[in-house]
């Protein structure tokens, strides 16, 4: 579960997160939705403790996100990150991308790692790409890498950061169709997208942010078909 009550984060002067409550059951699927600016990535960045917050609490299950190293370690054994831009390691293989943290934290002896890294990456369906370096993978299976490696690491949580909006269009869905079979799974997830036909099948809540605050929640049938807000109305609209 993770839990934000009255988070507010400020980068200088600029309010970015404006008193945040946010309470994730085990096994809900999110999607987080809005216009650019809005705080999405600084959320979700927050939620892992990539960005500190300022004010309010933040916690993954008993675990408080707070700046103290040996608390953020504990944190991001348990909450996976994806991003836009793939972030995997130039100079490893796709395996050996897979294996480095599990290895690096002790969760995983080298033998371990590597077994779980092939298992996952078959799962991604790039098993016979494992020993190339991730420049000789196309974009969507990179991005399938990122989110093997990211579950080497058995996270109870997934963040996902627009995870195909740096994607061709033919890879989108190769990309969406894993984080789909992730879903049902029962992975808690929590998805910055602007797919919107994704948000539609899996998520169990769509939440829209507009200059840093939620301004609506709801399932995604009510969302989509009648929002209540101006502002969830004319975002939408502007994605038809
Ligand atoms: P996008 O859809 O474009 O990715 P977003 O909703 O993810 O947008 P954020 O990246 O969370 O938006 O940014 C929210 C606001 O905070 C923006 O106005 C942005 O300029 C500002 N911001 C983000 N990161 C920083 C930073 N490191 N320093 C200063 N301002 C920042
Ligand atoms: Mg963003």
């Amino acid at each position: 579960a993770i839990t934000l009550s009255g988070v507010h984060k400020w980068y200088g002067d600029y309010h970015a997160l404006r008193n945040v409550d946010l309470d994730i059951a085990p096994g809900e699927r999110i999607v987080i939705c809005g216009p650019s600016g809005s705080g999405k990535s600084t959320l979700i960045r927050c939620i892992n403790g990539l960005e500190s917050h300022d004010q309010g609490r933040i916690a993954i299950g008993d675990e408080e996100v707070r700046e103290d190293a040996r608390a953020l370690q504990r944190v991001r054994i348990r909450v996976g990150m994806v991003f836009q831009s793939f972030n995997l390691f130039p100079h490893l293989t796709i395996v050996e991308n897979c294996m480095l943290a599990p290895v690096r934290v002790g969760e995983a002896s080298p033998a371990e790692a590597r077994e779980r890294a092939h298992a996952l990456l078959d799962r991604v369906r790039i098993g016979d790409q494992k020993d190339k370096y991730p420049g000789q993978l196309s974009g969507g299976q990179q991005q399938r890498a990122a989110i093997a490696r990211a579950l080497c690491m058995r996270p109870e949580i997934m963040l996902f950061d627009e995870p195909t909006s740096a994607l061709d269009a033919e890879m989108v869905k190769e990309v969406l169709d894993i984080m789909t079979a992730l879903a049902s799974d029962g992975m808690t997830m929590l998805c910055v997208t602007h797919e919107m036909g994704f948000a539609r099948e899996v998520a169990d809540r769509v939440v829209f942010m507009d200059a840093g605050q939620i301004v609506e929640i709801g399932e995604p049938t009510a969302f989509f078909s009648a929002p209540k807000h101006d502002r969830a109305r004319a975002f939408l609209g502007q994605l038809i």
